[in-house]
């Protein structure tokens, strides 16, 4: 029997569109606030809204009618024909937010237009009908959103730990108020206050009001005006190119969107300036006209369609190539580009001979073959297991006097089949990343290199990840205190990490970054151990003498797996005596 659903399930349905989590809330509420024109917003949230959402703005306000009428489905007062959905200057214009939240939420709505004397009331909730009621209240809108998905288990059983969701809302949060740097926003979190940003004069004071001095002051201006597409905005320096996303943002139009095609298109012209998988900063707005870009695609609307993606794309990496052309930003850490071209051996038969088999291999290779670029892109940095493992061991290297350093880079040294090229850096990183391993399996926590405390500031979403898993931090080598006001002291760093301050700022930041990744907790250790592992190679390199040369030959055969970084890599290659006689 065909059957028209009740309207409170029709809403449980579409809430499960537009709030999959209680940051999706805390946007529709900021945007609504933002389009009745507030001048102040002001949100508050208790265990990462799972308790409770508030929005206070000082915008429009609501009518008694309209303050009952925006619960309902489709009631918007943003569009009323046709036309009008394609030139919205607002942020909604569904009419369905409020009506989602109400399904799923208790919700209570203090309204007042500043042209009435009294203001009005709502309490509404899934499943009774709502109450409404005359009451004194500032003008403007206060919207509080308790107990999100009381009424879908489900749906709250899924929702990620307090810091998680919480960084979630700062993310949502931000996106608006980087495009409203004349409206002041407020967000406090379990009573303390994560961001008050006053209005500011200009979109790259209220970059600095957020992201700080540090990032702001190296900005580069971006600023191109095609008959297609406006750009403005700024991008990092390179050497702020962090592993860990969150300061990437387009907007098209005023609104934040989501495009990892744009994102190669930025990161394009740094390809020579950061290492892989680093991301700059970027704040880019582009403007278009309307017709030219559906916003309509994605229900959480953060996708969206160009007509012109590829034209785009070309405009977007001329621009970002121009202005770090203007600003002469260079590289600063020596990395190891995964493009680049391998340890420099003669090439080897083997790899190219047309009889190779590999259920046959030829006899006894001298390292197996693997791609220079792995083609590994599951998380886990898994350590492919080497042919041959056992020939290795013939080929140690000799005695202590029988090691060349080459140009810091490389060790050379002769083995029973001819000689052995160690990779310094990825020898490193295969050192430290079975350290690191060990470190994070043992149950108390060893302190390294103790140092000069060094203070770091940081976004108050990678502060929260800093400080979520305090056993493993401390099990790895770090001491970090927090002290409050986004900011931690940090004592102590891994072995292998320098303490000049710059590399404590960097390895903290790979820390985040690698606390980020939602991965199952083994694949996470893995992968901590790994990009720690990565980071401290980098930044270590300096020269070695003949000692630390002959201890780091030592401790690269202790390892478990001596021959591939984490990543898969060589860290050391040989040449035998038949290539060289080939070459002479
Ligand atoms: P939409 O934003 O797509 O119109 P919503 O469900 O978010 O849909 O809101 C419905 C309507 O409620 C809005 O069109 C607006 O008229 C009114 N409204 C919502 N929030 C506010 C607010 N903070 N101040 C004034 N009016 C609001
Ligand atoms: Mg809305």
């Amino acid at each position: 029997m065909l059957q028209v659903l009740p309207q409170n399930i029709s809403n449980l349905i579409a809430a499960g569109e537009v709030v999959s989590r209680p940051a999706s809330v805390v946007k529709e509420l900021v945007e609504n606030a933002v389009d009745a024109g507030a001048t102040s917003v002001v949100v508050s949230v208790l265990d990462a809204g799972k308790t409770l959402i508030q929005v206070i703005d000082d915008g429009c306000g609501m009518t008694a009618g309209d303050a009952v009428l925006c619960f309902e489905r489709h009631a918007t007062s943003k569009i009323a024909t046709a036309e009008d959905l394609a030139r919205i200057q607002t942020y909604g214009f569904r009419g369905e937010a409020l009506a989602s939240i109400a399904a799923v939420a208790e919700v209570t709505l203090r309204t007042r237009r500043p042209e009435d004397e009294i203001g009005t009331m709502v309490e509404i909730s899934g499943t009774s009908p709502a109450r409404t009621q005359p009451v004194a209240a500032p003008s403007g809108t206060h919207i509080a959103v308790r107990n999100l998905f009381y009424n879908v288990p489900a749906r709250r059983k899924f929702l990620k730990s307090d810091n998680a969701e919480l960084r979630a809302i700062i993310q949502e949060f931000l996106r608006v108020a980087l495009i409203r740097p004349e409206t002041a926003f407020k967000l406090t979190s379990n009573g303390k206050e994560i961001h008050n940003l006053r209005p500011a004069a200009t979109r790259k004071k209220r970059i600095q009001d957020i992201f700080g001095m540090n990032l702001a002051k190296e900005l580069a201006e971006v600023n191109v005006d095609t008959s297609l597409v406006r750009i403005s905005g700024y991008i990092g320096n390179p050497e702020d190119a962090r592993k860990s996303a969150g300061n990437q943002f387009f907007f098209v139009n005023g609104r934040y969107f989501r495009s990892p095609f744009f994102h190669r298109a930025v990161c394009k012209p740094y390809e020579k300036l950061v290492p892989d998988d680093y991301a700059p900063a970027y704040f880019l707005f582009l403007e278009t006209e309307p017709e030219r870009v559906d916003v309509n695609i994605h229900p959480a609307k953060t996708e969206v369609k160009f007509e012109d993606e590829g034209m785009v794309f070309e405009i977007l990496m001329a621009a970002v190539r121009e202005a770090l052309g203007k600003n002469d930003f260079t590289p600063s850490i020596d990395f190891d580009m995964k493009g680049a071209p391998d340890i420099p051996v003669f090439p080897r038969h083997a790899d190219y001979s047309p009889l190779f088999n590999p259920f046959n291999p030829p006899s006894a290779p001298d390292v197996p073959v693997f791609p220079d670029t792995p083609q590994m892109t599951d998380a886990t940095p898994a350590v492919p297991q080497a042919p041959g493992y056992g020939r290795l061991f013939e080929d140690e290297p000799a005695a202590a006097n029988n090691l060349i350093v080459l140009q810091r880079k490389y060790i050379v040294t002769p083995v029973k089949s001819g000689m052995m090229v160690i990779d310094i850096r990825r020898a490193r990183q295969r050192i430290f990343y079975e350290r690191y391993l060990e470190k994070i399996a043992e149950q108390q926590p060893v302190r390294q290199q103790s140092l000069f405390p060094v203070t770091v500031r940081l976004s108050p979403e990678d502060y929260l990840t800093l400080l979520e898993q305090p056993d493993l931090t401390a099990r790895l080598g770090f001491d970090i205190q927090d002290f409050g006001g986004n900011t931690v002291v940090v004592n102590a760093l891994p072995e292998g990490y320098p303490a000049d301050e710059e590399q404590v700022r960097r390895c903290i930041d790979e820390l985040v970054a690698a606390l980020k990744d939602d991965s199952s907790l083994e694949d996470q250790h893995h992968l901590l151990a790994a990009s720690m592992a990565e980071s401290a190679a980098a930044c270590g390199a300096g020269s070695l003498n003949a000692a630390e040369a002959q201890s780091l030959v030592d401790r690269l055969f202790a390892c478990r797996e001596p021959k591939l970084t984490p990543d898969g890599r060589r860290c050391l290659a040989i040449v035998t005596f038949e290539e060289l006689e080939k070459k002479l």
